[in-house]
């Protein structure tokens, strides 16, 4: 477990400013509130949102949120009350806190009954301050490295199922990578035990037969650009169990069909780096059609950027290689957190997410809870789509928009005078369905 000045330390290596006494206060707290209770793998019940705060500070987070998942349980699971949190460590902590034990109670009821007006009052809290979803997926994300100390196994399916679900997909709508491959990776490993033990046998047994190609493949990215005068840095790595697992059955292939295990990534200066390492790449290795994609000119929604591709290297083997400058690095490695680091100065509080607004708006006109869900898991996998002005601004539209909903975007008389429509040059219907670049 976590020592009390071992946490402080963390915390003051990125933020030399954060209230020592604050953190000290709030770690008394709880463990004085949790007491003798103890987890399932025995270990003091404390040792559990010390963690969690531990995961947030990889993620850089400001001393209230680490104060939060330090507090995260006590007013579910002990006798304090949310009036002496507020006295002790003020309005803002209270009401963070108050954030993740609402969306707790919501998960410990079973799905139907979950209380549409608890969850439309969480997410408008949430709306405010994304600190409540970043406390409550490093809550869950410690659950899930301890889950296999649970003896209940319905129990252990149920809540790595909802994971899967739930809270990964949540992670990686908000762009936490590393979070939403580590849930869906432990996830995997209860859900589908038999698949996780295969494919991790089948990648030991590449791994004794090549010797560390990961390395060998990396080294020859790295050279062939230095070769030609571009400074990168390159990182290989396999794919996780799930992700292989996942391409499997979609594709409906076996593992020995399966040749792009590897994904490398080339970290570059700037961004036109970017595109040069991305040519020195094309002409060195044939690329596999298809799966180019550039996030670096039209990011994703959640604010990701990279140049995706993937090549035969050497005649026999494919591989995926994804292309970024460090300042996009940063940002995909750490997600919504990285507008949260201290490097940047205070934390921007009215950090804006706006798929919570969409979620917010349907649930403010959902009927029952169960439509309420429903709704809510599409809003959590709907797509938005990218389409441009003549003048290259980009237009970010609902899946399914039209011409018509395209000139509203641009500007509402244009839309009003609006009797025909271009894409590509080429006259369309007005009723024509936009596709992501028109
Ligand atoms: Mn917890």
């Amino acid at each position: 477990m976590l020592r009390q000045y071992e946490l402080i330390e963390k915390v003051r290596a990125y933020d030399p400013d954060a209230d020592e006494g604050l953190i000290n206060r709030a770690y008394v707290f709880s463990m004085k509130a949790h007491g003798s209770q103890v987890r399932a793998s025995g270990d003091p019940y404390f040792s559990h949102p010390i963690e969690v705060a531990g995961i947030l500070t990889d993620l850089k987070l400001d001393d209230q949120t680490i104060v939060t998942a330090i507090l995260h349980d006590t007013i579910e699971d002990t006798l304090a009350t949310p009036e002496e949190i507020e006295k002790l460590f003020g309005k803002d902590i209270a009401r963070l806190v108050d954030g993740v034990t609402k969306l707790s109670k919501i998960e410990a009821q079973s799905e139907n009954e979950r209380a549409a007006e608890n969850l439309r009052k969480f997410l408008l809290a949430l709306s405010d301050d994304i600190r409540v979803l970043l406390v409550k997926l490093a809550d869950r994300l410690h659950n899930m490295r301890t889950l296999h100390h649970i003896a209940d196994g319905d129990k252990r399916r149920r809540i790595a199922k909802e994971t899967m679900d739930i809270y990964a997909p949540l992670a990686e709508r908000i762009g936490m990578y590393e979070i939403m491959n580590e849930m869906q990776t432990l996830a995997f490993k209860e859900l589908e035990p038999d698949a996780y033990a295969s494919i991790t046998r089948r990648l030991k047994l590449l791994h004794d037969q090549g010797g560390d190609i990961v390395s060998r493949i990396g080294l020859g990215l790295q050279l062939h650009l230095a070769d030609n005068g571009l400074q990168a840095e390159v990182m290989g790595r396999e794919k996780h169990p799930y992700s292989i697992w996942k391409k499997m059955a979609e594709r409906h292939i076996s593992f020995e069909q399966l040749s792009d295990v590897m994904a490398f990534r080339v970290i570059v200066n700037d961004e036109a780096d970017v595109y040069r390492a991305l040519g020195l790449i094309h002409r060195r290795w044939p690329m596999v059609p298809g799966r180019f994609k550039d996030f670096v000119s039209t990011p994703k929604r959640n604010g990701y950027r990279s140049v995706h591709t993937s090549v035969i290297h050497d005649a026999k083997m494919r591989i995926e290689i994804q292309i970024r400058a460090r300042g996009m690095h940063e940002q995909a490695e750490r997600g919504l957190a990285a507008h949260w680091a201290y490097k940047e100065g205070k934390p921007a509080a009215d950090l804006h997410v706006p798929w919570i607004d969409d979620l917010v708006e349907i649930l403010d006109h959902a009927e029952s809870p169960e439509e309420l869900l429903e709704h809510t898991r599409m809003a959590m996998y709907q797509d938005r789509i990218f389409a441009f002005t003549p003048k290259g601004e980009l237009i970010q539209l609902p899946k399914g928009a039209t011409p018509v909903d395209f000139a509203y975007a641009v500007h509402t008389a244009l839309g009003d005078k609006t009797v025909g429509a271009k894409v590509n040059g080429r006259v369309v219907p007005l009723r024509t369905i936009l596709e992501n670049g028109d």
